[in-house]
């Protein structure tokens, strides 16, 4: 299928991670401008990771360059236009809350920077209504409860005055903590209006996934490692699923193409979303995530604009 015709294609982005989709481009720049990264690091962003603990050693060197409002609002503003560049119409980025005192970057100033940047893009003359944009914030499981019982308050503050804030994901190291702790939190901010989504299965470690799904959350990211059981009480509640091909082929977590978890649901008619992950670390694109998506299954062009269209079903 031409890369023309997949960019015509309107289509959401529901998993991407803000540090994670930035370009290698416009992070090798930044990493000039500020001298934040030496050779031997310059080196390691221009190519995508090769399996789990690279990719996770590549957001510590993202994060050297990312800082500072200044920077935060440009790298917002550069990722959002590069959805809306591959014909995202509707973009839904998410982030941990990030604090960086010495470069002027609190929890507030953070989230204030990337809802200011993201209205301003979308009241520019450049993006015409072309693109709409929510945030999910994320939640760290590895900070322990009282990291994220303090996160939560900070974004149902946020939550409270801003148009842009519609969702919360539980992310981080799945092999550290269980979802049980937190799950008033989570309560907590669903009364409050917010939709979940959650790293779910993105690794073997089934210590709390029946939890999150008695949980009943409104999407799950990855799904990618799952037993019989889980798979059908998934099918059984309808949860979409965030597809995250390339990023489960580079961490390792799936050893191959032809067993990812993709083709499974596609055969049992199960929502799922085309989603890029970290598209500035995997070198990738919401288009190549078609592509590959759509080889692998077998898909006919009309197949994949329906896969396309369909994306847009399973927004917050
Ligand atoms: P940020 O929250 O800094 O905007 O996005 C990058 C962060 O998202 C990473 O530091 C990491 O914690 C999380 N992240 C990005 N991709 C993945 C992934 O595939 N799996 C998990 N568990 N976390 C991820």
């Amino acid at each position: 299928m031409k890369l023309e015709h997949l960019k015509s294609l309107k289509k959401s982005e529901l998993h991407a991670h803000l540090n994670g989709s930035i370009s290698p481009k416009l992070l090798y720049e930044l990493a000039l401008s500020t001298q934040t990264l030496n050779a031997k690091e310059l080196g390691l962003i221009q190519a995508p990771p090769s399996d789990w603990d690279s990719c996770f050693a590549l957001f510590g060197l993202v994060y050297k360059v990312v800082r500072g409002p200044q920077i935060l609002y440009r790298c917002t503003q550069a990722v959002i236009e590069k959805f809306l560049d591959d014909g995202v119409s509707h973009l839904e980025l998410r982030t941990t809350l990030k604090e960086d005192l010495e470069h002027g970057i609190s929890w507030d100033s953070y989230l204030d920077t990337i809802l200011q940047a993201t209205d301003d893009f979308l009241n520019s003359p450049q993006n015409g209504g072309q693109i709409t944009v929510k945030w999910i914030i994320s939640l760290d499981r590895s900070k322990g409860l009282a990291y994220v019982e303090k996160s939560m308050a900070t974004i149902l503050r946020h939550h409270k005055k801003s148009p842009y804030i519609v969702g919360t994901d539980f992310c981080g190291d799945p092999y550290i903590g269980h979802f049980k702790n937190f799950e008033r939190t989570f309560q907590h901010a669903r009364q409050e209006g917010l939709k979940t989504t959650v790293h779910f299965a993105e690794v073997p470690r089934f210590e709390d996934l029946w939890e999150i799904l008695d949980f009943s959350p409104d999407r799950l990211g990855h799904a990618c490692c799952l037993n019989k059981g889980l798979f059908e009480k998934i099918l059984e509640k309808q949860i979409p699923v965030e597809i995250c091909f390339t990023s489960n082929l580079l961490t390792g977590v799936v050893c191959a193409p032809e067993v990812h978890v993709v083709k499974a649901f596609y055969k049992a008619r199960h929502p799922f979303v085309i989603c890029t992950d970290d598209f500035g670390i995997f070198h990738s694109t919401i288009n190549d995530e078609y592509r590959k998506v759509a080889a692998i299954l077998n898909l006919q062009v009309a197949e994949v604009e329906d896969l396309a269209a369909r994306s847009l079903a399973h927004t917050f």
